[in-house]
């Protein structure tokens, strides 16, 4: 079975094939037989297509004036050009778009019908710089490939299982009635990593007291009980939370208020610097890349240390923030960019719950293999890293839904 994979960004479209067998779903990851993404902020003057097929990559320069993005010359490359991988396009089974925001209507991978369609428009006001490209998208391939089935996967789905009290945020509750509410993003990813670090330890997903780190450029966590999430740190929207690349996470609500109404600064520049010029980039200067604070930081430089410093005070105090309501902790789970590759995070992060009998096994931190335990044997909490593997997580839905739809 062909299952396209489509990721649409407010600047870049991101897709890839997979070949999955009828049978059983595999039980892991394959490597997708096509890939490809079209970038529009690279260069002014045109879009870069890049495709990755047959073990080589090759470039194809885009006009700006390509219609639907450039979506209909990225799907051509499946079947002509440098490496075909298909036939005919007609061999696609299904396709499944990542949506990001779903509000709190759809808890699981949903075909789309105009029902959907409609509710990923009506969302566009949550999700300004997703949800049109999403749906763009989805009208995209009708226009392409026709009537094949298409599926959504929500990254709020994850998260529609989170209780009122961690839902609801203390401010006058008619805003509530008007949809100002938790939803948590990183849902894909929140599930897939939960599933994944239960099969490392061995044990039913439903019988453990976990939280997913997702550490990439944005960041969050998820606490997840029984198998479903009960509180994530992601809000109304992704700005909430752990200190991330280039986004603040939680601050005093009043600063806003106070850069707006005391110096003059607009509403639109306020929302560019908690989002772009904030977190790790804010604290450090020239990025928010953690690779570059710790190579800064080793050699002496003050604000990368305190960046760092931050970072993990910020995770710590979430991940603690979490545990009352799981009942204590199980499994700790680190994912995406941040939490598979920088064991100064992990390392740094857990030393701050050797009172909970938490005890990494340094040796394996230092050296992890992506999808890994990597606590002691004895330790009161099992600490795994998982590798991110969103668009492997959409096609397994997709391959459920063209199974039992
Ligand atoms: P996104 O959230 O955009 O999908 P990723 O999950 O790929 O991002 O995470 C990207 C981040 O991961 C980078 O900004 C970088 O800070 C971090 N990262 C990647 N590799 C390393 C590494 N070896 N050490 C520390 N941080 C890393």
């Amino acid at each position: 079975m062909k299952v396209l994979v489509l990721n649409a960004g407010s600047s870049s479209q991101k897709s890839c094939l997979y070949d999955l067998p009828e049978g059983a779903f595999p039980e892991t990851a394959a490597e997708p037989i096509w890939e490809a993404m079209v970038d529009w902020g690279i260069h002014p003057d045109y879009g870069q297509l890049t495709v990755t097929a047959q073990g080589t990559e090759h470039e194809i320069r885009l006009s700006r004036d390509t219609p639907n993005h450039g979506l209909e010359e990225m799907l051509a490359t499946l079947v002509q050009g440098e490496t075909p991988v298909l036939g005919a396009l007609t061999e696609i089974s299904i396709v499944g778009h990542r949506v990001v925001h779903g509000g709190d209507r759809y808890c699981q991978a949903t075909l789309i019908d105009e029902a959907v369609k409609q509710t990923i428009e009506e969302l566009i006001p949550l999700a300004p710089n997703h949800n049109p490209a999403h749906l763009e998208e989805i009208l995209g391939v009708e226009a392409v490939l026709g009537d094949v089935p298409q599926v959504a996967v929500f990254d709020t789905a994850f998260h529609t299982s989170i209780p009122a009290a961690a839902a609801t945020y203390p401010i006058p509750y008619d805003w509530f009635e008007k949809g100002i509410r938790r939803y948590g993003f990183h849902g894909i990813s929140h599930r897939y990593c939960a599933q994944q670090a239960a099969t490392l330890v061995g044990k039913p997903l439903e019988s453990l007291r976990m939280i997913t780190a997702h550490l990439g450029n944005g960041c969050s966590l998820t606490a997840v009980r029984g198998g479903e999430s009960v509180n994530t740190t992601m809000g109304f929207t992704p700005l909430e939370g752990l200190m991330m690349g280039t986004r603040s996470g939680s601050i005093d609500p009043a600063i806003p208020l106070y850069l707006m109404t005391q110096m003059g600064v607009e509403a639109s520049e306020v929302d560019r610097l908690l989002n772009k010029q904030s977190g790790l980039k804010g604290i450090f200067g020239p990025s928010g890349d953690l690779r570059e604070i710790l190579q800064a930081r080793e050699g002496g430089d003050e604000r990368a240390r305190l960046a760092f410093e931050m970072y993990v005070l910020r995770l710590q105090g979430a991940i603690a923030a979490l545990i009352p309501q799981l009942g204590g902790l199980d499994v700790l789970a680190f994912t995406a960019g941040v939490g598979e590759n920088s064991a100064a995070v992990r390392s740094a992060t857990c030393a701050g719950f050797e009172f909970l009998g938490l005890e990494l096994d340094e040796s394996k931190n230092q050296g992890s293999a992506k999808n890994s335990r990597i606590s002691t044997a004895n330790s009161g909490v099992a600490v795994v890293v998982v590798h991110a593997q969103e668009d492997w997580a959409i096609a397994r839905e997709c391959w459920q839904l063209a199974r039992c739809p």
